[in-house]
């Protein structure tokens, strides 16, 4: 689970490491695995298949919405109440919107879950 963490913390999605659980573990490994493929893929429609797969199972689909000229394609997460949230950092009470495209935000800020980290190593430390 640390080597998860720290991929995606090192690619700047604090919010997504502060919120792996050993239960994603499995899923990001077969995703790695899927990945690796591509990559070694021998000729560029291979990978490509191999990507498009990725994707068809793994990326939101595009959507419609009303503008003022009338109607664009939308790309990337929607921003419906479903991904309103709050902090669940104790005391922290702060409200956040989950922009995390697995809706897996579960603190305000990287400060919270820093802090939320180490409350749970020193209980773990206790504990053993
Ligand atoms: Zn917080």
């Amino acid at each position: 689970m640390r080597w998860l963490r720290f991929y995606l913390g090192f690619h700047g999605y604090e919010a997504a490491a502060a919120a792996v659980r050993e239960e994603d573990v499995p899923a990001a490994k077969v995703l790695r695995e899927r990945l690796r493929e591509a990559f070694d893929a021998t000729s560029e429609e291979d990978a490509v298949s191999t990507l498009n797969a990725v994707l068809v199972e793994h990326a939101d689909p595009p959507r419609l919405e009303r503008t003022s000229d009338g109607w664009r394609f939308r790309y990337g997460p929607a921003e419906a109440a479903g991904r309103f949230g709050r902090c669940r950092a104790h005391p922290c009470r702060c409200v956040f919107v989950d922009r995390s495209r697995n809706r897996s935000r579960r603190y305000c800020c990287e400060l919270c879950a820093d802090r939320a980290t180490q409350a749970a190593a020193r209980r773990r430390r206790a504990k053993s």
